[in-house]
């Protein structure tokens, strides 16, 4: 049976989430991938375990996390009433509904009708009474955003949720729906965007937006999906997403694209004495709007690397112009 260690809360940061009274992990754990049916439960349950015994609270879900879709949350639901089920307090747990999940016209996007359907069969695969913040995956273009502000208002009301987000908003799209559950009063805590050093566009666009709403973001794909790691440096291994049949959001074309300024990126790391994700996820936190950055970890011993970066946050601005000449080819 495990035992989670005495010490986990002694090396990990926790940042306020802008003005709420929530805290959370600088490094969350996201069961995007490596959760599926297709993937070995007993490594599942190691990663979780590690994560928790390295401090990490936040935990991020959404309902097609797979594959297949819905099973991470059936998988993260059986490690929480197994080994974890004390810990349920100690934990911060984030699903989400808008990407198609069901087929037909209530199973995608941001109506009412999607939002709560989806919600109520998250937690029945989670096995739990409520989930502690609960996203709108992806803005719906074509549903008014009070529709989409309202559901999700409903399900705090409800109790399914102690707080809503938003993810892959842009920055007025932000402003828009924030204003509706400034209406509403609804306790909105946080954005989640992609944020690396390849993906910048919400530095200019987004984090401006969520600093004047006293709101901050929680960045996905922060080692752009394994990219920014050392593990492609010598061509794809075996072992990786780049090369896995069931996760077909890793290109070869776009490892081969990004080697060489990875491998400038890599020498920069050795010199500060961290690893490249290391250096990558220290850089993405620079950033005062980015409250946790999200990683997924294929194995245990990636996240105790992935910890590391904690433990050297500070660039000097020599460093910062280095990585933005590199970054600009
Ligand atoms: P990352 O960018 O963190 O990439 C994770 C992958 O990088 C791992 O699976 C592993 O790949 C590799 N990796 C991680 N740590 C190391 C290390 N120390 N050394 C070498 N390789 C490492 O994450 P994701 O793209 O998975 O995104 C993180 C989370 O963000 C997701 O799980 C999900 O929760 C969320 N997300 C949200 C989205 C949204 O629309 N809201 C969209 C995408 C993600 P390998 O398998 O090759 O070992």
């Amino acid at each position: 049976m495990y035992q989670a260690k005495q010490e986990r809360y002694d090396q990990m940061v926790y940042n306020r989430v802008g003005n709420s009274g929530i805290q959370l992990s600088a490094i969350g754990l996201g069961l995007w991938h490596n959760f599926g049916s297709v993937d070995a439960y007993e490594n599942q349950k190691a990663i979780i375990h590690q994560a928790f015994d390295l401090g990490i609270t936040y935990y991020d879900l959404a309902n097609n996390y797979g594959p297949e879709p819905g099973s991470a949350e059936i998988n993260f639901g059986r490690i929480m009433a197994g080994d974890m089920k004390s810990y349920r307090d100690e934990m911060f747990i984030a699903t989400k509904a808008g990407y198609e999940m069901w087929p037909g016209p209530y199973g995608d996007w941001g109506s009412r009708k999607s939002i709560i359907a989806s919600a109520n069969q998250s937690l029945k695969r989670l096995g739990l009474d409520y989930v502690d913040v609960f996203y709108t995956h992806r803005p719906d273009p074509d549903t008014p955003v009070q529709e989409t502000a309202a559901a999700l208002d409903q399900l705090v009301r409800e109790g399914k949720t102690l707080y809503v987000g938003i993810s892959n908003y842009n920055g007025k799209q932000t402003q828009a729906i924030t204003n509706e559950f400034n209406k509403l009063g609804t306790p909105f805590l946080i954005h989640q965007p992609r944020y690396n050093m390849f993906n910048r566009d919400v530095e200019s666009d987004l984090f401006p937006v969520l600093t004047k709403n006293g709101k901050a973001a929680v960045g996905f794909s922060s080692l752009s999906q394994g990219l920014l790691t050392n593990k492609y440096l010598h061509g794809i291994p075996e072992n990786s997403r780049a090369n896995k049949s069931t996760s077909p959001f890793l290109q070869e074309t776009q490892v081969d694209q990004t080697l060489k300024t990875v491998a400038k990126l890599n020498d920069l790391a050795t010199k500060r004495g961290q690893t490249l994700a290391e250096m990558a996820l220290a850089w993405n936190l620079r950033q005062p709007a980015i409250a946790t950055v999200l990683v997924g970890a294929s194995r245990p011993e990636q996240l105790v690397d992935n910890v590391h970066a904690l433990n050297n946050l500070n660039f000097t601005n020599e460093e910062l112009d280095q990585i933005d000449q590199i970054l600009a080819g």
